[in-house]
């Protein structure tokens, strides 16, 4: 999710994201990033997934998500992950927060 208009779709102020280093290769500052567990975005919970944004008008900045809202925000057809796997995630989410979750599927 660094596609700066999905970002604002989703009501991210791009003004409020850290800026992120202006080179590559960035991989020793996103695992930094990552290791200080940032709060996500989008829910605040520690985020567990880093990227960097090209958003217009304020440059490279740093997007940190936790996995369901990573698995939730990602277009479809794109993740290459298996509707088990993101139901795991789901329901990982759920307990960690003491969630109740009933999932309902078409399937039988
Ligand atoms: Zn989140």
């Amino acid at each position: 999710m660094e596609d700066a208009d999905q970002l604002r779709s989703l009501g991210v102020d791009l003004s409020a994201l850290d800026p992120a280093p202006p080179q590559t290769p960035r991989w020793d500052a996103g695992t930094e990033r990552l290791k200080a567990r940032h709060p996500c975005l989008l829910c605040g919970q520690p985020s567990s997934a880093v990227g960097i944004a090209h958003t217009p008008g304020h440059g490279r900045r740093w997007v940190g998500t936790c996995m369901p809202c990573l698995v939730a925000t990602t277009p479809s057809g794109r993740t290459g992950v298996s509707l088990t796997d993101t139901l795991a995630v789901l329901r990982e989410a759920a307990r960690e927060v003491g969630a109740v979750l009933k999932i309902i599927t078409d399937e039988a």
